[in-house]
């Protein structure tokens, strides 16, 4: 069976620390979209790691870590991070890359630069790690799958053609050193070698791990809002970060996703620019984010400070929808402890009209939070396993939220370890 674990939100909802502990009774991870543009943080036994592209089932001995062909697939990364993880003592992960899987080109980080650059103060606030040049390449099909290093003449002469349009933009657009295909061809033999003996046919791979009654895990990267046609476009990723894409990202029928665990979490956060109705600002900002994740809420590949915010029922609720949400790990609750009473965003007030239906982007531009407060639980909640030993406030709290949104709320996170978590019967669970 296949179980996906995606975000409801803008990302960094906690997804590694549930992936990692999901994966104890999988036999198969897989990362399905995005490239090493953002980061899981896990915290277990070995130590602490941000991981870019390795699947977060990697601390296990008995799973296999895969990078799907939906991937943006960026070899030296992926080779520093192998190592990373096996300096810290981590036993050597079975590791399988799927050779329709693409690659992230020298330049495409280049082009990544070179265009915020452009834009100056009208850039994305991308992270520069050449994913939107990526993927763009991917559909204008002049993108390199990892099975084209196995052809080299072919290659060759591939290489020769694509850069020819990407040295015109270099001299004429961007005023930057032009390309030189041999230099390219060279880098990717050194790709070729680091990558060679973990590529295979993920699809049949996969194919065969289900007719065996194997466990998969889909694992997504950022979250709904960040998705390309149901985010906030275009301060969106460049791929598809909604469960449904890890069909076609792992190369599975999409009848096979039976249980979708969409990871919410219990205030806001992101990075980069976009509308963000419940961001919060000075000193209340910077109190959450200090406290917040596991050591504040900085970015995992960056270190930017990331922008806060309130829990936004409006967008979690759209964002499990578009998930297809079958359980809500709801994440981070313990960081809420400290205050008074928590504000919850629960409608969007647009016009002068107020709704909980989250709009499209221009609308989202001047949307303000309808807000209330519930009472804090002023306690420490971590180390709890058990829901009813949880303070009244806090259950009031998630079965506050878990009405707002809609969808059952299975999970509780209490702690950044792997052990940190509340099962809980929910009343929304068929
Ligand atoms: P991801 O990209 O969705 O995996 O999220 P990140 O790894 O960027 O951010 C989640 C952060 O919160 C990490 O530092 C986790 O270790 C931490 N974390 C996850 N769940 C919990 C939790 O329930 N409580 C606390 N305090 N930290 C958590």
């Amino acid at each position: 069976m296949v179980k996906a674990v995606v975000g409801a939100n803008w990302g960094d909802e906690g997804k590694g620390k549930i992936t990692d502990m999901l994966a104890e009774n999988a036999d198969i991870i897989v990362r399905f979209q995005g490239g090493a543009n953002a980061g899981h943080t896990i915290k277990n036994k070995y130590g602490k790691f941000a991981l870019h592209t390795l699947p977060s089932g990697v601390f296990y001995d008995h799973t296999t870590s895969v990078i799907g062909n939906g991937v943006a697939l960026n070899i030296p990364i992926l080779f520093r991070e192998i190592k990373s993880i096996t300096d810290k003592n981590v036993p050597a992960p079975k590791i399988l890359v799927s050779e329709r899987a693409q690659m992230v080109m020298p330049y495409h980080i280049l082009f990544d630069q070179y265009e915020e650059e452009r834009l100056g103060g009208k850039s994305f606030g991308s992270t520069k790690s050449g994913i939107a040049p990526f993927y763009s390449d991917k559909y204008a099909k002049v993108g390199f799958q990892v099975c084209e290093l196995f052809d080299e003449a072919s290659l060759k002469e591939k290489l020769e053609r694509v850069i020819v349009s990407k040295n015109v933009l270099l001299e004429h657009l961007y005023h930057k050193p032009l390309l030189n295909a041999e230099e390219l061809f060279n880098t990717l033999m050194e790709y070729k070698s680091m990558v060679a003996p973990y590529v295979c046919d993920v699809a049949s791979f996969l194919d065969q791990a289900l007719k065996d009654g194997k466990t998969i895990l889909l694992e997504g990267q950022l979250g709904t809002l960040k998705d390309t046609d149901h985010g906030i476009y275009p301060m969106v990723t460049s791929s598809n970060t909604i469960a449904a894409y890890g069909a076609v990202g792992a190369g599975i029928p999409p009848y096979e996703i039976k249980e979708v665990v969409t990871v919410c979490k219990a205030y806001s956060s992101a990075v980069g620019a976009g509308a963000f109705v419940s961001e919060i600002f000075g000193d209340e900002a910077d109190e959450l984010r200090k406290r917040g994740g596991d050591g504040g809420e900085f970015g995992a590949t960056t270190g930017r400070p990331r922008r806060m915010g309130w829990f936004d029922c409006v967008a979690s609720k759209y964002g499990c929808r578009l998930q297809g949400t079958t359980d809500v790990a709801f994440t981070v609750l313990d960081v809420l402890g400290y205050l008074d009473e928590i504000p919850v965003c629960t409608g969007y007030e647009i016009d002068g009209k107020v709704t909980t239906n989250f709009p499209v982007t221009h609308l989202l531009e001047k949307a303000k939070p309808v807000t209330v407060k519930l009472p804090g639980w002023k306690s420490d909640i971590s180390g709890i396993r058990n829901y009813e030993e949880l303070p009244d406030n806090c259950k009031k709290y998630i079965e506050f939220v878990e009405e707002q949104i809609g969808y059952p709320i299975t999970m509780v996170s209490n702690g950044p370890g792997r052990e940190d978590i509340i099962y809980r019967k929910s009343p929304l669970k068929k």
